[in-house]
């Protein structure tokens, strides 16, 4: 048995024990869009404790009724029919009330297109419209965009993330919306919207997602969010571009130091230009950052003759003979560069020949 077909089983258990359960969501969605999904969110009337009684499940987002079911060899989040609480901070609900009624359900979820229901048949329920809004390639919120977006500000991100994914147009009322009410993205975790950052970098459509989000001056929101001459970029890309830039990155990234080490060593290697060598020092993150910067096939990386110096056939040790303590790095750097560069071949009698050479000539 399948995944989909584990997960309407799942339904079934929960509809012969008195409870409403369908799918919900980014896979029945993704369905009627024929795109693979691998992700199937499960909703109910059951309360996490009633679903626990009636299969292997892991404690999750209790909070906010969810637990991953474990069935069948699958998981299957699912969450208890729920209707939203009083959002005061423009992020989270303060409460959650769970509900018995799924028009409750569908009502407290983002756009129209992910609030479309699968039943334990496979049948399609939709309740909003949203097969229409799916033909005319349209993202628009369930009610209000102003109170929507209010109540969870991320929602404005998880909209150009969507456009990215499905190449979809936004709304007229959603769009303006997402203009005027920009600002309050300020009072959302940079975990959060990291996420979505990485969902437009990777969309089939982040040519048109990007143009949106500068188009709606998201930008400014956001610290180190110049615009490139392209859209066709990742997230990584526009902070490697700021760095080029300006020199600087901002503490909101919240990245690791190892993290910038690279987008540095990145930035000096294209400041240094693309060559052999250049990117054996830069090392292999910062190449495929540059390479993936520059639109350059990443091959270039992988034809390099040595990618380390742990790759040339000769080591200090074999140096001992040949050449000073001190000078041992320098040369070790030299016969990599006539590796690299294709002067030498990375055979140990040849180097050590090279060495000497070096040794008597420096
Ligand atoms: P993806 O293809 O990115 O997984 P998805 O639609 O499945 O898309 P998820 O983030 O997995 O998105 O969320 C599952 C469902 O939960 C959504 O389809 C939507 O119905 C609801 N949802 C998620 N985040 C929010 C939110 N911030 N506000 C309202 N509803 C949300
Ligand atoms: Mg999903």
């Amino acid at each position: 048995m399948d995944y989909l077909e584990s997960s309407l089983e799942v339904l079934k258990i929960l509809n012969n024990n008195n409870f409403d359960a369908f799918i919900v969501g980014g896979f029945v969605r993704d369905y009627l869009l024929n795109i693979k999904s691998n992700d199937i969110d499960l909703t109910s009337s059951a309360t996490p404790s009633e679903v626990s009684k009636l299969f292997k499940t892991i404690p999750t987002g209790i909070k906010y009724g969810t637990v991953l079911i474990d069935y069948n060899g699958f998981k299957f989040e699912h969450t208890t029919f729920r209707k939203d609480g009083l959002y005061n901070d423009s992020r989270h609900p303060e409460e959650i009330e769970f509900s018995k009624n799924i028009l409750e359900d569908i009502k407290r979820r983002d756009f129209t297109i992910n609030a479309l229901l699968m039943d334990k048949d496979k049948n399609i329920i939709d309740y909003l419209d949203a097969k229409k809004d799916l033909d005319n390639k349209i993202i628009k919120t369930i009610g209000n965009p102003n109170d929507r977006f209010n109540e969870d500000a991320l929602r404005m991100l998880r909209c150009i993330s969507f456009v990215s994914k499905l190449g979809f147009d936004i709304e007229d009322g959603t769009y303006k919306s997402i203009y005027e009410n920009k600002d309050l993205l300020r009072n959302v975790s940079i975990e959060r919207i990291r996420i979505e950052f990485d969902k437009i970098s990777n969309g089939c459509f982040r040519k048109k997602a990007w143009e949106l989000f500068y188009k709606l001056k998201l930008n400014e929101i956001f610290p180190n969010m110049l615009e490139l001459k392209t859209y066709d970029v990742s997230i990584r890309d526009i902070l490697i571009y700021n760095l080029v830039e300006t020199g600087e990155i901002s503490d909101f990234w919240m990245l690791s130091k190892q993290e910038i080490r690279n987008l540095n060593k990145c930035v000096n290697l294209l400041k240094n230009g693309i060559n052999n060598y250049n990117m054996f020092i830069s090392g292999y993150t910062a190449s495929i950052y540059a390479l993936t910067y520059l639109k350059l096939d990443l091959k270039l990386w992988d034809n390099l003759k040595i990618k380390s110096l742990k790759d040339l056939n000769i080591n200090g040790n074999d140096l001992v003979d040949v050449v000073s303590k001190n000078k041992r790095g320098d040369c070790l750097n030299h016969l990599a560069k006539l590796v690299i560069d294709g002067k030498v071949k990375n055979e140990k009698d040849e180097l050590l020949e090279e060495a000497y050479r070096w040794n008597t000539s420096a």
